[in-house]
This record gives structure tokens, C-alpha cells and sequence, in this order.
């Protein structure tokens, strides 16, 4: 199966200038067998995203981006503690271990080699640097591409999983609308829940697909 990991709506993210139905649609358009709805720091309702999900004729998981202290963690699964108290990636990772759930990490060199950082005069690090990073090795998968990440960090990324290999995915992180599908992960189906995406996660079966 074909699925973009990583989306956000304006209604629930307020960086995003798109809709649920917006995104939808180009994923239907892209090919896509399914999309993930991942809000900054909370959840839609499993409810309203099903009723949504039935609406539109179209597979939606539910995911969500967590702030944590070493930025955003993408979280695929049940979490136990309520969303607004916030998440350090070792809570995270605690929890994951026993409740099966997935992690990924998006964008992960927006810190260290993003346009801002760049611009800021921070030098690249090396991709034994970069594979030296604890939220490196913690999580699940790797985004090693998408939207909102640049030319830069698509090759220090490409580099460092050369040196230190991690499952690694593809996903919009769509923020605007014709970008749902841009980027998208092969993900060995079925899936259906948020659970079967976390133990495909998991278990590596994931890989990126480039437009
Ligand atoms: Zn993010
Ligand atoms: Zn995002």
C-alpha cells in the first residue's frame, strides 16, 4: 500500500492553509491508498476522523506530531498521557515499548541544517554526527523526504542512513493545498488502523516512495 504518513488540516493546525478534503482529494488523485492526518500536538477524534474518512470514500489514519524537547516526533498508536502535557522523546519512547505503538522522526535536520539553521551560519553536520543523535536511533522509521524539508537535508539524510541504516519513509508533511502525496511511503498492507500502520512501522517494513 501506498500511504502519506504526514498531513495537516487548518481547522485542527494553524500552519496549514489546506483542508481535509483538500488533501484528500489530490491523494486520490496521487494514487494513494491511504492518508495520515497528523495535527501539531493533538488528535482528531477517532470518531469525526472515521465519519470523515466514510464521508470522502478515503482510508484516513490517525496519527499526531508531538512537540518534544528535541522537536517534532511523529506518533503512530495509542499514548496514554493526555496531549496537552506535553511529551520528552524518553517518555515517548517509555511508552512505546509497552504499548506497541510507532515513532518517526519527521524533518530530522530541520535543526541542524534547515534553511534557518543554514541561514543562521550553523555548519551541516557530518552523517556520523548526525547518526550520533539519540532521536536517531529511538525511533521507528526515519522521513528521509518531503515537502517541507530542503535539497540539503534530503542528502545529509540519504547520507547518514548510508552510514548508520534505519527504516526510513517518504511523506508530504503537506501544509498547502495539491501537496497530500508528494512524497509517500510503500508500507507492506494490509493497513487499515493506526495499530496495523505502528507494527508494519515497527517491524521496517516501510520504504520511500519519490514522486
Ligand atoms: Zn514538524
Ligand atoms: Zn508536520
Amino acid at each position: 500500500m501506498i500511504i502519506d504518513l504526514h498531513a495537516h488540516t487548518a481547522s485542527r493546525s494553524n500552519c496549514s492553509r489546506t483542508t481535509l478534503e483538500e488533501l484528500v482529494e489530490t491523494a486520490r488523485a496521487r494514487g494513494l491508498d491511504a492518508l495520515c492526518i497528523t495535527e501539531h500536538d493533538v488528535r482528531w477524534p477517532a470518531d469525526e476522523l472515521a465519519d470523515a474518512s466514510r464521508l470522502l470514500d478515503f482510508p484516513l489514519i490517525p496519527g499526531v506530531e508531538l512537540t518534544t524537547d528535541v522537536g517534532h516526533v511523529l506518533a503512530f498508536g495509542e499514548l496514554r498521557k493526555p496531549l496537552w502535557m506535553g511529551y520528552t522523546l524518553a517518555e515517548l519512547v517509555e511508552e512505546c515499548e509497552e504499548s506497541d505503538s510507532a515513532l518517526v522522526l519527521p524533518h530530522p535536520l530541520r535543526r541542524f541544517a534547515g534553511e534557518r539553521a543554514i541561514k543562521g551560519g550553523r555548519v551541516p553536520p557530518t552523517a556520523a554526527e548526525i547518526v550520533a543523535l539519540p532521536q536517531w536511533v529511538v525511533v521507528h522509521a526515519i522521513e528521509a523526504v518531503s515537502t517541507q524539508t530542503t535539497a540539503l537535508e534530503h542528502a545529509l539524510t540519504a547520507a547518514a542512513l548510508a552510514e548508520h541504516p534505519r527504516p526510513s519513509v517518504g511523506a508530504s508533511d503537506a501544509h498547502g493545498p495539491g501537496r497530500a502525496g508528494t512524497y509517500a511511503t510503500e508500507v507492506d498492507g494490509p493497513i487499515k488502523t493506526a495499530e496495523d500502520l505502528a507494527r508494519a512501522l515497527r517491524a521496517g517494513h516501510v520504504k520511500p516512495v519519490l514522486p
